[in-house]
């Protein structure tokens, strides 16, 4: 008999499966289990439950049948829909940054509960706070599990802790010191600067406690600085440009003030 089992999952992607109207393929991202990924048929059929519960940021309770080939869901729960998710561009935005993050650096069935408890935090602080700001938290704070973590403090060649305004290379493994930015300088031509001012709001993201309702004192410069970093290195590991990404690109231009 085919085993069954369930998971708290949250909805981080939904494309078609092989043309079908009545069929899709979802990667869910579980405490239980990491990324999984599973098929729904003939949601057209269906009254509506399954069919509205499994919708791109819902959190729910998934029963799963595994297959040779494709697992399928057989049921879903709705634990928790976000309502900012429906219609609030911005939100869609950077909540779509984080979704297609774990969904391409996380390898399948490996469980990574912190991530899981790291996303689920953010969209709930989306609710209430602020989207761009809870996104570029988790964003850093996903990535120290991504196996590819960047120095943000000390210097990743001569692990000297940074002071004052230095240098940074995603290549080199993050923060470098002066004295290593010059050695480097001829094989290293991705070096950029990296002010105080960031480091310290980065050691503030990575610090920052879900939990506590304590404001983050955010400056839009160093802001930018640093969602800068974790794009050049989340891209840098996945490969190529993320969607979600050339998305917030467009929404961006259509609505300058989005800051
Ligand atoms: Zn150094």
């Amino acid at each position: 008999m085919a085993k069954r089992y369930s998971v708290d999952a949250l909805v981080v992607k939904v494309k078609d499966w092989r043309g079908k109207d009545d069929a899709k393929f979802f990667t869910l991202f579980t405490r239980e289990r990491g990324r999984i990924e599973a098929c729904a048929f003939g949601l057209g059929k269906m009254k509506g439950d399954l069919a509205g519960a499994l919708q791109f940021f819902n959190r729910l309770d998934v029963e799963i049948v595994e297959g040779d080939r494709v697992d399928t869901i057989r049921d879903a729960k709705i634990t928790h829909a976000f309502k900012i998710f429906r219609n609030d561009l911005d939100a869609i935005a950077y909540g779509s940054i984080l979704c297609e993050v774990v969904s391409e650096i996380f390898p399948r069935e490996q469980p990574e509960p912190e991530v899981f408890d790291i996303l689920l935090n953010a969209f709930e602080t989306c609710e209430n706070r602020n989207v761009r700001i809870s996104s570029a938290v988790a964003g850093f704070q996903i990535m120290e599990h991504s196996g590819s973590q960047l120095l943000f403090s000390n210097c990743a060649s001569c692990q000297k802790q940074i002071q004052g305004n230095e240098f940074f290379n995603i290549a080199e493994g993050g923060a470098l010191c002066r004295e290593c930015a010059t050695r480097l300088r001829e094989y290293t031509p991705q070096t950029f600067v990296y002010r105080e001012a960031t480091r310290l709001l980065i050691e503030n993201f990575l610090a920052f406690d879900w939990d506590c309702d304590h404001r983050l004192s955010v400056d839009s410069i160093s802001l930018y600085h640093a969602e800068t970093i974790l794009r050049r290195h989340i891209e840098s590991i996945v490969g190529f440009p993320l969607n979600s990404y050339k998305f917030l690109d467009m929404i961006k231009k259509q609505i300058p003030n989005i800051a």
